[in-house]
């Protein structure tokens, strides 16, 4: 009684296609009406001497928001992640020839940060279970040269914090979270993206509260707080007046806010809860309704810890299934489930580090430190890229639950039908 495969000319089994899901609601509407409003300033920065050298009264209002929401003692706001990841490079004062280990499963650009200080990514392989740096590999990966970790808490899980956290205090260097997908997920009652030195959070249209672009540091150090806003904004020009000569080495740039985004970022934040919980529900059903199935396993959750689910992340045993994972992909988009296999690949298989190149026609920063981005340097990593990762992206999508149940009959109607298609 098995109905006939979209792929093969058949219904879909999602009869209602998926909507498009928008964050931005009345609440945000109304926050930037209000805004402009009561006057014009578009941003509130001077890069100069003066109180906004430190932000408009928005961006201020988002900060003090942002740190009692995440329990951090400061919020610097930025207008992307990226902005975030390389201010966190330069407050932790990443060099030429420093060694900054990541894991290749990433966005690229968690391992484009350290390169333009002229840092070294070096790549780490991630568990196969929960997709984030192996702490065993990272401890055995640290030389000399290493100055920090970037965890990222991918897919919207945490990575081994805590345990990343002692190594790193262990061995006097810097933990960096890369949390732009994992908004309060959790690791045993703490926060993600509050447990390293800095973790950096992204507010880019395709994540669980977003406002376009824009991002936010958050940091329990007053040090490193102070060099984030020094970074954010033209620091160089300041130093004086703050009476920090020793800071001197740190360049400047304009990674900041404008107000009418702050005043929208406070009003989606407010929603943070509503809005994991939304995915959370669609993915705690999916996950239910496809567990019995061998071979496709859904995405685990370590014990202690909160996954906010950025991405459902299944992985695919072909060997068991009878198909291949792209096979099996394309018509599970056929019958409407809208679905990827692989997520990126592995960052060092893009050209610039194949070829060894960033900055320059020398080969800079990478002749500085012979490193090798070879095929089968994460093997893991490469095997749930090229074979085994199946992903969902509920942020994307509005799924009530009729739809929920029609995206479990869709996978169960290609996995009882693999071995035809
Ligand atoms: C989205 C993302 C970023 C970049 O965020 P932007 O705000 O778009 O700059 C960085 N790292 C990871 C893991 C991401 O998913």
């Amino acid at each position: 009684m098995n109905s006939k495969l979209a792929i093969l000319g058949g219904e879909p089994a999602v009869k209602r296609p998926l909507g498009v899901f928008n964050a931005i609601g009345p609440e945000e509407k109304a926050a930037v009406v209000d805004f402009l409003d009561k006057g014009t300033v578009l941003s509130g920065f001077h890069g100069s001497a003066r109180p906004s050298f430190f932000g408009g009264e928005q961006v201020q209002a988002f900060e003090a928001a942002w740190s009692a929401r995440f329990k951090t003692k400061h919020s610097i706001s930025v207008n992307s992640a990226t902005s975030g990841l390389m201010a966190a490079m330069g407050a932790i004062g990443i060099g030429p020839g420093d060694e900054v280990i990541v894991p290749p499963y990433t966005m690229t650009a968690t391992a484009v940060a350290p390169l333009i200080y002229g840092g070294i990514p070096v790549f780490v392989d991630i568990d196969p279970d929960y997709f984030c740096l192996d702490p065993v590999l990272v401890e055995k990966a640290i030389t000399p040269a290493t100055k920090a970790i970037i965890a990222v808490n991918l897919f919207g899980h945490p990575a081994e914090l805590t345990r990343l956290r002692a190594l790193a205090d262990a061995k006097g260097l810097y933990l960096i979270e890369d949390n732009a997908q994992a908004v309060i997920a959790e690791e045993d009652g703490k926060l993600a993206g509050t447990i390293g030195h800095i973790g950096i959070y992204s507010l880019n249209v395709h994540k669980h509260i977003q406002v376009g672009e824009g991002g936010v540091c958050v940091t329990a150090s007053d040090d490193l707080a102070l060099r984030l806003q020094l970074i954010r904004n033209h620091g160089e020009n300041v130093i004086d007046w703050l009476d920090v000569k020793e800071l001197s080495n740190l360049v400047g740039f304009n990674y900041r806010m404008t107000e009418i985004t702050a005043a929208m970022a406070r009003a989606q934040l407010k929603k943070v809860d509503v809005l994991v919980e939304r995915v959370e529900r669609v993915c705690h059903a999916l996950t239910a309704g496809l567990s019995d199935l061998p071979g496709l396993t859904p995405p685990k959750v370590r014990t202690g810890c909160r996954h906010n689910y950025y991405m459902w992340s299944a992985r695919f045993d072909a060997a068991i299934i009878g198909t291949t994972r792209e096979k099996f992909s394309q018509a599970l988009e056929k019958e409407g489930f809208p679905n990827a296999g692989g997520y990126v690949r592995p960052i060092y298989q893009i050209p610039m580090f194949q070829r060894q190149i960033a900055i320059g026609k020398n080969g800079f920063p990478f002749n500085l430190v012979g490193k090798t981005y070879s095929e089968g340097l994460c093997l893991v990593t490469e095997k749930m890229h090229k074979k085994e990762l199946l992903q969902f992206q509920p942020v994307s999508w509005d799924v009530d639950e009729d739809q929920v149940a029609m995206l479990i009959e869709a996978v169960r109607k290609v996995y009882q039908q693999a071995e035809s298609i």
